[in-house]
């Protein structure tokens, strides 16, 4: 059972600190990824776990081993980076079973695991080639192969499609999801890239200020954000927020201009007289018609058509918002539209900076 347990990891670079107190497991198999903004420190608690650099408090174990003293080349891991970091003069072959070489494993049983993972990831083709001579999704393979030959028992990822084009991208993507599911080894996945940690992971690990903001699944973080941040950092277009209060009388969901709506109130928080923010996601919204009474009134600012989709974004009543409908729309700037979350699907936020999710 390879599982990866952090504890209460901190990290100083001199008196900065960049990471505060992380506790996150990821289980035997599992493909966890690290999602956050740049400067986050997800590079550097995947660098922590790899060892290539010092934890300045708590543990870290793999497989029921704390690690934290212990050499990289001795943890039994494997980690492939955004630079693919391949050896320019050396074939693909020569290129994936260097580590096996440098460990001196008998040439037949590198022969054997560098066909093994080359059958694996289709390069059976390109192994007598040099990285010069491959294209860029082709190198990105190689350097999963490099990792695969070694048969470690975690992988470590280190955002390695951020140099693809936006097509080899996604193919990468199903590509090393396909891998996982064939090699069901642990695996610990890094990218700035919601969609991409929404495609690949079991469990997402969103991080902020080096600290966690909320673990869960794809779908968890989708559907009950634990916050204003979660909330907004997952989903594309993100979550419109809208500045209001609770009407008491009649229960539903007041601009911060006064105009009702007939948007239904949290069930069982009271807030009280205290500002609230309302959260629809742009896919949650519908156009209504307009003899339908308490729907919200948005002003078109601009459309974007991508093709199958419209996204109209709007003003309402002050907040900036989209709305993404699922079929051709061309509406003109200035153009009133009265908008209704689909039922159930909204969600409210204490209206601090990071409100927690009521
Ligand atoms: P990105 O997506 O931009 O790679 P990240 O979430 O991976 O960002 P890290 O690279 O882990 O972020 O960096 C976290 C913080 O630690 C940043 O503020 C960065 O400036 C700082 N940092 C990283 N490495 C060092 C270092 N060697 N010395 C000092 N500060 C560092």
């Amino acid at each position: 059972m390879v599982q990866v347990a952090i504890e209460n990891v901190t990290k100083a670079f001199g008196a900065f600190n960049v990471i505060h107190g992380i506790e996150v497991t990821v289980e035997d198999g599992e493909f966890v990824v690290l999602v956050g903004p740049s400067g986050c420190g997800k590079s550097t608690l995947l660098r922590m776990i790899a060892g290539l650099e010092e934890i300045t408090s708590g543990t870290i174990s793999i497989a029921g081993r704390i690690v934290n003293d212990v050499r990289p080349k001795e943890r039994d891991i494997a980690m492939v980076f955004q630079s693919y970091a391949l050896y320019p003069h050396m074939t693909v072959r020569k290129n994936m079973g260097f580590s096996l070489k440098l460990a001196k494993i008998p040439k037949h049983e590198i022969d054997k695991a560098v066909d093994r993972a080359a059958s694996i990831l289709g390069l059976e083709a390109l192994l007598d080639r040099r990285p010069k001579q491959l294209s860029g999704g082709q190198r990105q393979r190689v350097a999963m192969g490099r990792a695969i030959v070694r048969s470690p028992q975690v992988f470590l990822f280190d955002e390695p499609l951020s140099n693809l084009d936006a097509q080899l991208r996604l193919q990468m993507r199903s590509e090393i999801r396909e891998l996982h599911q064939r090699l069901e080894a642990t695996t610990i996945y890094v990218t700035h890239d919601q969609v991409e940690a929404m495609t690949m992971a079991d469990k997402i690990v969103v991080m902020r200020g080096g600290k966690v903001e909320q673990i869960g699944s794809p779908i968890d973080l989708y559907d009950r954000p634990a916050n204003r941040f979660v909330a907004s950092f997952i989903g594309s277009p993100s979550m419109n927020f809208i500045k209001g209060k609770i009407d008491r009388k009649s229960n539903t969901f007041m601009m911060a201009d006064g105009s009702a709506t007939s948007i239904p109130a949290p069930p069982l928080i009271d807030p009280g007289e205290d500002e609230i923010i309302l959260g629809v996601r742009p896919e949650n919204i519908e156009i209504v018609d307009g003899s339908r009474s308490g729907s919200l009134i948005g002003t078109v600012n601009f459309t974007e058509i991508t093709g199958a989709d419209t996204i109209v974004n709007l003003d309402v009543s002050g907040n900036r918002c989209s709305v993404m409908l699922r079929d051709r729309r061309h509406l003109k700037p200035g153009e009133k539209l009265q908008l209704m979350p689909l039922a159930g699907t909204h969600h409210y936020f204490e209206a601090s900076e990071n409100g927690l999710r009521l």
